[in-house]
């Protein structure tokens, strides 16, 4: 690829990353969570990166083979679990720890002949996605127990509101899982991102980590930095257009954004169709030189402008920071009225990555 948008993935921030998760659940295994093409960065790098992580979790039956045919060689838990018969051939055949969170997945189980599997059982404490109510668990858990395709089982739920330190769901949501402490399993897990750093009733054997590892923010007020996380991608363009236009000129499609005076606008190679949010308003900042420079009208498919009156001898070539190193990619998902995990996931295949 020869363009200059590109993405940078520091492979050492995502290590310190995970040792911070290991501080904070100092007394948990840890099960990183690597789905969605490790969350935007490259699956396959990131596990071999990550490769003291105790497991890994994924969504997908197809990221858990793309693991084990790239030689991953820990436990692969499928957070989706399984709805085929195919599909557990596939789990039995690259030994693969689904997730049951249906009575349906238990029947496939005790018709089909084959291997005991580790299974994780999912508890819905509160999410209602997925999972089984606390009051039918125990019954559950002696099904699958008594069922020849298993071999050991653990228990797993997830958070909803973690993410917000203010909402005593979370603590609901816990207090719900802990009614199933007498229920002999193997392990128990509660802990994503946000439980992680914020919620330690919700230690556990195993603590599943995802956000964080990229070096972001689970929480709704802070950005990575202030939780000692560090920025594993930055995502980066350059000028290839600085132009001068008079004062009362409109900027881009729909004339959104108009000249208060005569000024220089740059134009950076980067677009929705990188997958840089065209939400975005007026003003959200990119990094020039070391300088925060503002956007104006709207983000095009492969360009944006922006205002470079504070950045008077920004030139084209001059390199564009969109996210990453000094500057959060919380701060940008704000502006554009999402979170960070979509827009790390939705970088598209146009952008280069450069592993460091
Ligand atoms: N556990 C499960 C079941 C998940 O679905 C996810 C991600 O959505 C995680 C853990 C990790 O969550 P986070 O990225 O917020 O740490």
């Amino acid at each position: 690829m020869t363009r200059a948008t590109r993405a940078t993935l520091n492979l050492r921030a995502l290590q310190h990353n995970l040792t911070v998760a290991r501080r904070h659940a100092s007394d948990s295994r840890l099960m990183a969570i690597i789905k969605a093409n490790g969350y935007g960065h490259g699956m396959i790098e990131v596990a071999q990166a990550l490769d003291d992580a105790d497991a890994f979790g994924v969504a997908t039956l197809d990221e858990a083979i793309a693991l084990r045919e790239a030689g991953i060689p820990q436990s692969i838990v499928l957070l989706e679990g399984f709805v085929r018969e195919d599909d557990l051939r596939l789990i039995d055949g690259f030994q693969l720890q689904p997730v049951i969170h249906h009575p349906d997945q238990i029947a496939i189980l005790e018709q089909a002949s084959g291997p005991a599997l580790d299974v994780w059982l999912k508890v819905d404490t509160g999410m209602h996605r997925l999972g089984v109510a606390p009051a039918e668990v125990a019954a559950t858990l002696s099904r699958l127990l008594g069922c020849p395709r298993v071999a050991r089982v653990r228990l797993m739920t997830h958070l909803a509101n973690a993410d917000d330190h203010e909402d005593d769901f979370t603590l609901e949501q816990i207090r719900r899982f802990e009614t199933l402490d007498d229920l002999s399993v193997t392990a128990r897990s509660i802990a994503n991102s946000a439980g992680i750093l914020g919620w330690p009733q919700a230690a556990s054997d195993w603590a599943r980590p995802g956000i964080m590892l990229y070096g972001v923010s689970p929480f709704n007020n802070s950005v990575g930095e202030q939780h000692d996380l560090r920025p594993v991608m930055t995502l980066r363009s350059q000028l290839i257009a600085v132009n001068r236009h008079q004062a009362g000129e409109p900027i881009g499609y729909g004339g959104s954004w108009r000249c208060p005076e005569d000024m220089p606008i740059g134009v950076a190679a980067i677009g929705y169709g990188d997958g840089y949010p065209r939400h975005v308003p007026s003003g959200t900042p990119v990094l020039i030189n070391g300088k925060r420079v503002p956007i104006v009208g709207r983000v095009s498919m492969d360009m944006l402008c922006v205002d470079l009156r504070n950045c008077p001898k920004a030139a084209i070539g001059d390199e564009v920071i969109l996210w990453g190193e000094g500057l959060p990619v919380e701060e940008i998902a704000e502006a554009a009225g999402t979170i960070g995990y979509e827009l790390l996931c939705k970088v598209t295949a146009r952008v280069g990555f450069d592993y460091i």
